[in-house]
């Protein structure tokens, strides 16, 4: 008989994998988290009115959940078996899954949970499903979209991924492919500061209708750049779909960029990179700068979590990582936030993992 103690599987969750968990369920973490909570999208109760609101909070000190619209107090596996409608038993593989652990039982008293690391190579994946509305972002506006303008993200870049106005509610819509360019889901940036606190990304919500995916199985931009990737056999990963587009601008049909949407690299992500590219390409991972000064707390923080997302990689596929150690970028910059010279010269001093 084997005995599962879920408290023990809750505990020993990092802030990392629990980020992972939820993403795979199809809520982002909100930039508004900090380091006693992380705030998710209520995606534990059903939406009658549209509203996937940002309150659930994650608590890094107790490890539990609580909703603050609906649920109350809630563990992580309460979250999984309401989002996927399934018993407490699969929602502890469903987790294993993500988080590539296998979890071994030991027979007799006193028995531990035993962690093993999973090869990426044996990830499997179902690609996530095109949306019922595929062309539902082409009802708004090609209109150009001041706010992008004014950050350099040119009109050709946002004409080439599809990109829409909304201008009744001052947002963005950005309608996100799969590699073989079906959409699987729509994500909107709101520039209403009433709107934004609900969140800056979010999913599109139309007719009572949520066009969220699961962000951690697809990689942004990747029905665009997987020519250019396939031709230099180098990825250029960034934490958000803008920075894409501002490749895209920088280097106009030249793009050799996908985003993960946050800033964690899931073993999915991995899996589709070398199912279509194999193991003859670099991945450069090119992270926001979390961090304020090269050497303070936070980006030692920072630079351990970027050897995490290649820990399971790195000795299969080339890898290397932007580091920003001057001024040259801001705080939470991505490194192509700033100029062209900026950019060349971070991925020119770029870091490879021996
Ligand atoms: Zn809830």
């Amino acid at each position: 008989m084997r005995k599962i103690d879920a408290k023990d599987i809750a505990n020993k969750l990092s802030e990392y994998e629990v980020i992972k968990i939820m993403e795979e369920l199809g809520s982002d973490v909100s930039e508004k988290s900090n380091d006693k909570y992380l705030i998710f999208q209520t995606i534990c109760h059903p939406h009658e009115d549209g509203e996937a609101s940002y309150k659930l909070y994650y608590y890094l000190d107790s490890k539990v959940f609580r909703c603050y619209t609906n649920c109350g107090n809630i563990s992580i596996f309460d979250v999984v078996m309401n989002v996927k409608d399934i018993s407490f038993k699969e929602s502890i593989d469903f987790i294993y899954n993500i988080i590539g652990r296998k979890h071994i039982p030991k027979r007799g008293v006193g028995s531990k949970i035993e962690y093993k690391q999973k090869s990426i190579l044996e990830v499997e994946y179902e690609p996530v499903q095109p949306i019922k509305k595929p062309y539902l972002y082409n009802i708004y506006s090609k209109q150009p979209i001041k706010q992008w303008l004014d950050e350099r993200i040119s009109q050709d870049a946002m004409n080439k991924f599809n990109i829409r106005y909304d201008h009744e509610r001052d947002r963005a819509i950005i309608p996100h492919f799969r590699e073989d360019g079906k959409c699987v889901g729509i994500r909107v940036r709101n520039f209403n500061p009433i709107e934004e606190k609900k969140g800056k990304y979010i999913p599109l919500w139309h007719d009572c209708i949520g066009y969220n995916h699961p962000l951690g199985r697809c990689l942004y931009g990747l029905n665009v750049s997987k020519e250019n990737i396939k031709k230099y056999k180098k990825v250029i990963i960034f934490e958000s779909e803008k920075s894409v587009l501002k490749y895209e601008s920088m280097y106009p049909n030249n793009n050799l960029s996908v985003a993960i949407c946050g800033s964690s690299f899931s073993n999915v992500q991995k899996k589709i990179l070398l199912d279509l590219f194999g193991t003859d390409i670099e991945i450069i991972l090119c992270l926001d700068k979390q961090y304020k000064v090269d050497g303070d707390e936070e980006s030692i923080q920072w630079k351990e979590k970027i050897l995490k997302n290649l820990e399971n990689i790195k000795d299969i596929v080339r890898c290397s990582y932007v580091w920003c150690t001057d001024d040259s970028l801001d705080y939470k910059d991505s490194p192509i936030d700033k100029s062209k010279e900026v950019f060349e010269s971070l991925i020119k001093s770029r870091i490879t993992i021996e």
